[in-house]
């Protein structure tokens, strides 16, 4: 499968500078920062700097420093906002069965509250 990345997607422009964010941390290849429309007390989206639609599209073609650089940025959230002892949740959508509202690579870091079973019944 080809990935298309649309560039002018709401996380590319928020790497650009040209929207602002509410950033928990920045590394070499990834951005954090708090989501727009919270669902728990704790919402972070961790996005890879790179032009990475989803995580199989991530997992295909980034690079072992990106993908190091990533999964630790996720960790480090984790810890920064105190919710690695009491837990939280991690969800990455990808397409339409995902519903995934922007085309740009992003883990949602959910905590902060019990956040009850994964999915609901459709
Ligand atoms: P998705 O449904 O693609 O997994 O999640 C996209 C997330 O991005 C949503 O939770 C939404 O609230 C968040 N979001 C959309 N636009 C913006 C924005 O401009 N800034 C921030 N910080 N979050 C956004």
């Amino acid at each position: 499968m080809a990935f298309d990345y649309d560039s002018e997607n709401i996380f590319a422009k928020i790497l650009r500078g040209e929207i602002p964010n509410d950033t928990v941390l920045e590394t070499e290849h990834s951005l954090a920062f708090r989501d727009i429309r919270p669902q728990a007390p704790v919402h972070v989206l961790v996005i890879p700097k790179g032009a990475y639609i989803s995580y199989d599209h991530f997992a295909q073609e980034a690079s072992e420093a990106e993908i190091v650089d990533y999964v630790r940025a996720i960790g480090e959230v984790c810890r920064m906002e105190g919710v690695e002892g009491d837990g939280f949740r991690m969800i990455s959508n990808a397409g339409e069965h995902g519903v995934q509202e922007v085309p740009h690579l992003h883990v949602h870091i959910l905590g902060g509250r019990p956040l009850g079973r994964m999915l609901q019944q459709a």
